[in-house]
């Protein structure tokens, strides 16, 4: 009986903890079960020839395959004041925005979106020639307004999370990057107060190591932030967003001596 009464107290403290969430998780099952009839469709999109007509395919399934991998993580600041305040913003249909993990300053890990799922964290990006970066990588948002250091915690909790995601999804570790590299100009997160190089340290993202060769005189400073992954149509962003992660005590947007140094370091890595 007392075993009994102890399930019951159980699973009741369960659906109380959880009560705030359940209409949430209703809805990201019904939008779940959507996506499910999308993967019955054999044809996705309609075969059309150049005047627009159909263009007849036999359709025979084949039985080997699996889910699609994330190869990049890209890290956020979320700008927000609170978690609370993020999940909030994550739950309406109006902002379209979501990510996989929420991590808080206190270092409280919250998963929000099945990592196989596509998050809507990237907006319009681009990093080497992909143009599509939600589609190939998992969002982390760390809690924090863009004006104060992350915490230890925080940092701690976000590497825990890196490295599973490394070691399950194989991600190399130069793809590990920021919000800020891949939309210059648009987005400044994660800000300045982010620890790239102990991130670097730990396998997540490249740092440089040794700047102290000068690059040659011909050196072509638009090729090696293009070469890194930047997107230099907007040469001065791209300056602004390097600077952000690589160089933080100065975010102007030209290269000084020792930026070009740090970029030429850099440049040979990737
Ligand atoms: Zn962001």
């Amino acid at each position: 009986m007392i075993k009994y009464a102890f399930v019951y107290i159980a699973v009741l403290l369960s659906s109380c903890s959880y009560k705030p969430y359940r209409i949430i998780q209703k809805r990201q099952n019904k939008k779940i079960d959507s996506l499910k009839k999308e993967l019955s469709l054999k044809f996705e999109i309609p075969l059309l020839d150049s005047l627009q007509q159909p263009i007849e395919a036999q359709y025979v399934p084949a039985i080997n395959f699996g889910l699609r991998k994330p190869n990049f993580v890209i890290i956020h600041h979320t700008a927000q004041d609170s978690v609370a305040q993020t999940i909030k913003t994550f739950s309406l249909d109006r902002t379209q925005v979501s990510s996989h993990y929420l991590i808080s300053a206190s270092g409280k890990i919250i998963h929000l979106l099945n990592n196989n799922l596509r998050a809507w964290h990237a907006g319009v990006a681009k990093w080497g020639n992909i143009s599509d970066i939600n589609s190939c990588s998992i969002g982390i948002e760390l809690d924090n307004n863009g004006l104060t250091p992350f915490t230890l915690q925080q940092i701690n909790s976000l590497i825990s999370v890196l490295k599973s995601l490394k070691t399950a999804y194989k991600i190399p570790a130069a793809n590990f990057i920021g919000h800020a590299d891949i939309a210059p100009q648009r987005k400044t997160d994660p800000s300045v107060f982010f620890p790239w190089k102990l991130l670097s340290d730990n396998g997540f993202g490249l740092w440089y190591d040794n700047p102290d060769l000068p690059p040659p005189a011909d050196f072509d400073t638009e090729n090696a932030l293009r070469r890194i992954g930047y997107n230099t149509s907007n040469m001065a962003a791209a300056i602004v967003a390097f600077k952000l992660h690589f160089v933080k005590i100065d975010v102007s947007p030209t290269l000084s001596d020792w930026d070009k140094c740090v970029l030429w370091n850099l440049y040979k890595k990737y």
